[in-house]
């Protein structure tokens, strides 16, 4: 498709010059015709010149066209520029430089049997494209008969030169000869190229900075859609996840140990006298022990543990693939790493529940179940861990 709008291109562009051709080759049989051969006929009929007078140099306007062309061609070569392919051509020329190619030949013969007013087309030779154009000159008229019909009308100065044996024969209507150009278009394939690359060029970075850009506003609208999510899960205070976030993910988690069989534990905890810290330190101070307890506890957890403020001071810890056992054990590190942490010099302590998840357990069943382990810790003494399966270890302080 490009290469045939480049073609296109290429022939446009040469149009303009074979109309410049054409218009000098129509200038030039004009003044031949019309202001070089007057004068020399009226010489004739003045009998300033003798009757037989011929002379091609003034008198053929096809020797005057193909003169002057090879001039012009010889001054295009100097100057190191493209020559002109401009032909005369016939099957039955005088001079041996108007013979018809076979292709020329072609034309005329197609020229002579239709109506055709000219053939215009782009070929290619030797590798290189040209624009090909051909338009027949006139057919015969009475006119040209003395010079082209029987040997032995045509004014002897003719013969003298050209002999009697070419350019004769001819029938009044035939088309002796065709104007044959050639332009080469190499240098206009090469501009369309270009051009054609450049386009192409500035359509691939226009697409390249409009994918660039898409990307951009796509990881930008990712970034603000996790902050949102972040703004909808992660509680304000301590940044770690909050109650809505823990509905949705034990219920998933849930769901996944029913489908995978495997273990899931629960642990949640609250501060002791918290209330206290409070009344006694101002709100403020007890933030402050709400965000450094969600430090200590995170730094514990594993991988896969996520810590939730489901409450004031209460907190759930979901911990996937961790049976009971495990569950107990990581409680109480915590307990145990909570209760260094002091504020104004007084000892900060937590009391935790942990369960594990069983078969029948839905997300309730489970949240009431801890929720009852850690309620036995609180009136055990707190500070102190509580497993919801009386035979499975439980902590003492
Ligand atoms: P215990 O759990 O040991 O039974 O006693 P407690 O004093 O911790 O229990 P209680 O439930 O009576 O008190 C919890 C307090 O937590 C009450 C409330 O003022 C405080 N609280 C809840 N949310 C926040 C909060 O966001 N910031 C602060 N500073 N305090 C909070
Ligand atoms: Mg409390
Ligand atoms: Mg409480």
């Amino acid at each position: 498709m490009l290469q045939q709008q480049v073609e296109n291109y290429a022939v446009y562009e040469n149009n303009e010059k074979l109309n410049d051709i054409l218009i000098n080759q129509k200038a030039l049989h004009t003044y031949v015709e019309e202001m070089q051969k007057p004068v020399i006929y009226k010489l004739k009929q003045e009998k300033k010149l003798y009757s037989e007078f011929f002379d091609p140099n003034v008198l053929s306007f096809t020797y005057i066209a193909r003169n002057i062309h090879q001039i012009e061609n010889k001054l295009l070569q100097d100057a190191n520029k493209t020559q002109k392919y401009y032909k005369l051509a016939s099957t039955n020329p005088r001079n041996a430089l108007n013979k018809a190619n076979e292709f020329e030949k072609e034309l005329i013969k197609k020229f002579n049997a239709s109506d055709l007013q000219e053939f215009k087309e782009m070929i290619e030779e030797g590798g290189q494209k040209f624009l090909y154009y051909a338009k027949p000159v006139g057919r015969n008229k009475e006119s040209c008969m003395r010079c082209h019909s029987a040997a032995d009308i045509a004014p002897q100065e003719l013969l003298k030169i050209y002999g009697d044996k070419k350019g004769f024969n001819e029938h009044i209507g035939d088309i002796r000869a065709i104007i044959s150009i050639k332009i080469p278009l190499q240098k206009e394939l090469e501009n369309a190229k270009t051009y054609y690359n450049i386009i192409t060029a500035i359509i691939f970075v226009s697409l390249l900075f409009i994918y660039v850009v898409i990307v951009f506003l796509m990881k930008q609208l990712d970034a603000k859609q996790n902050k949102l999510e972040d703004l909808v899960n992660v509680d304000e205070l301590t940044k770690c996840y909050n109650r809505r976030s823990f509905e949705f993910d034990l219920n998933n988690q849930i769901e996944q140990v029913k489908r995978t069989k495997t273990e899931l534990s629960l642990i949640s905890f609250d501060i002791d006298y918290f209330k206290a810290i409070n009344d006694d330190y101002g709100h403020l101070v007890g933030d402050t022990v709400l965000i450094n307890l969600c430090k200590i506890v995170q730094l514990r957890n594993r991988k896969y543990d996520r810590l939730y403020r489901v409450g004031g001071e209460e907190f759930m810890i979901v911990l996937p693939n961790t049976t009971l056992e495990n569950a107990l054990l990581i409680a109480e590190r915590i307990r145990m790493d909570v209760e260094t942490y002091k504020i104004r010099d007084r000892v900060v302590t937590i009391s935790l529940g942990a369960c594990q998840h069983k078969q029948e357990d839905d997300f309730t069943k489970l949240y009431k179940k801890v929720d009852a382990a850690l309620y036995k810790a609180k009136n055990n003494g707190r500070n102190r861990v509580e497993s919801c399966q009386e035979e499975i270890l439980t902590f003492k302080k």
